[in-house]
């Protein structure tokens, strides 16, 4: 079986497209993954989620998405992002909304446990630093955990003198998840933070046991000329084309 993993699709379809069909030539997958945030930023949140739906997938809810239905307040969002969600929750229509609101948090799924930002905060906490990984080893019980939300692609694994390792995941090759208990990132494909504006994406192999990193570049222009005339802020347009 194999597993696109997703996150931080953030409402751009140019970018999700580009992924799965990145996916497809590549071999192609059996299901999704998202681990959360299909919407917010961008926009065209109503087609992320179709797309999404197209296939069989599994999806728990980000921050993004939980604020653009109203199940969480704007007031922790920073102006940008709140006036992205805004504009999100007043497009959605009461399908895709429901489809959002009935999504959970967590999902454990094979030896997986999947959580936007951690297994133990999955709303909010960043797993960014080796404090907040320490405390998310100690959050799930199966083998491996997927989170998101802090749009920087990464492996992480215990490790005893420093008490855990981030690593940067091997590009154009995979890695193999062997016996140790891991934390991995797959990045952002909608809105890539870590200085590369190409959407990012991982996908799993059960029968080889690895993760193979991805990155693929899309047509960022097209995104940003949607976003202007929806009047999304600039600045959630400008960072677009810096992957910052
Ligand atoms: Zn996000």
């Amino acid at each position: 079986m194999k597993a696109l993993i997703v996150s931080d699709v953030h409402s751009n379809l140019e970018a999700f497209t580009t992924v799965i069909e990145d996916a497809d030539r590549l071999g192609g997958f059996d299901e999704i993954w998202s681990l959360g945030d299909l919407v917010g930023y961008g926009p065209d949140p109503g087609a992320v989620v179709d797309l999404l739906r197209e296939y069989p997938h599994q999806a728990i809810a980000g921050n993004h998405d939980l604020a653009s239905v109203g199940k969480l307040s704007l007031e922790a969002f920073n102006p940008y992002a709140a006036a992205a969600n805004t504009w999100t929750a007043g497009v959605l229509d009461e399908d895709r909304r429901q489809y959002l609101v009935g999504q959970p948090l967590t999902l454990e799924i094979d030896e997986f446990t999947l959580a936007h930002g951690s297994p133990r905060d999955p709303i909010w906490e960043y797993v960014i630093s080796v404090r907040a990984a320490i405390a998310s080893f100690n959050h799930f019980e199966t083998y491996w955990c997927l989170v998101g939300h802090s749009h920087v692609p990464f492996i992480c694994r215990p490790d005893a003198q420093r008490g855990a390792v981030f690593m940067s995941p091997p590009l154009g090759g995979s890695f193999d998840l062997g016996e140790e208990r891991l934390i991995i990132n797959p990045g952002s494909v909608g809105q890539p933070r870590d200085g590369d504006p190409s959407a990012s994406y991982a996908m799993y192999d059960s029968v080889e046991k690895t993760v193979s990193h991805r990155r693929v570049i899309y047509d960022i222009s097209a995104t940003q000329d949607k976003m202007r005339l929806h009047g999304l802020p600039d600045f959630l347009i400008d960072r677009l084309a810096q992957g910052r």
